[in-house]
């Protein structure tokens, strides 16, 4: 449809450093509403509920499964988590580049759900670089840890399904190139059917 905001979704290993990018993504430029999905992991220390996430029990979670209120939700290391629709679909339809920040499940659902949808994968140089930031994040026990790193390994097994790869070595240009990336997605020839119908209409006269 024309004028309407891009559908992107941000995927990476836990610690790849998404959340710093769509902080900075954020302040920089105006034309983004990042979605805040629902979740039934408990808050880290300084989260706040309907900031970071809303925070569920298992019971809520699952009734806004059942009422049918989510784009999509996943299971990610032992927890629900998924993305409330209305808050997704008023901003695209105010031309606002939305951004859904989840994990490789989700993604590949948004996706087949909505195929103009940009999947953009973020991933560190390395794996070891991976660990090392992971390890000094300092939010999880060294067992979570050892599992996000497991999932990690599985879920690089379908980096191959994303749009576009992003290493993150450096904050400042990989924000740039994301900024880049999302704003092409406007110029796709479906972003301007109408126009496209007007113009073939015009040339009909000469
Ligand atoms: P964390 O516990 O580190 O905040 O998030 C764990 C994983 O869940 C991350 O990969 C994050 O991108 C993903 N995630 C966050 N919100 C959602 C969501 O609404 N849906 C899905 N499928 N994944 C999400």
């Amino acid at each position: 449809m024309d004028n309407q905001g891009v559908l992107a979704v941000i995927s990476g290993f836990s610690g790849a450093g998404k959340g710093t990018l769509m902080r900075a993504l954020l302040e920089r430029y105006d034309n983004y509403a990042l979605s805040i999905s629902a979740t039934t992991r408990a808050p880290r220390e300084g989260e706040v509920d309907g900031r970071e996430y809303f925070f569920k029990t298992r019971e809520e979670f699952e009734q806004m499964i059942e009422h049918d209120e989510l784009v999509e939700y996943a299971q990610y290391v032992g927890n629900y988590y998924g993305t409330p629709k209305e808050y997704v679909f008023s901003n695209l339809k105010a031309g606002k580049d939305v951004l859904l920040e989840i994990e490789i499940q989700g993604a590949l659902k948004i996706k087949k759900k909505f195929p103009e949808a940009v999947l953009i994968f973020v991933t560190p140089p390395s794996a070891g670089e991976l660990r090392n930031r992971l390890a000094g994040r300092g939010t999880e026990t060294p067992e979570k840890i050892a599992a996000r790193l497991s999932r990690a390994a599985e879920e690089s097994k379908q980096m191959d399904d994303y749009d576009f790869i992003l290493v993150n070595d450096e904050v400042d240009r990989c924000v740039e190139e994301m900024h880049a990336l999302i704003q092409a997605m406007h110029a796709r020839t479906e972003n301007h059917k109408t126009l496209i119908e007007k113009i073939k209409e015009e040339m009909k006269q000469f």
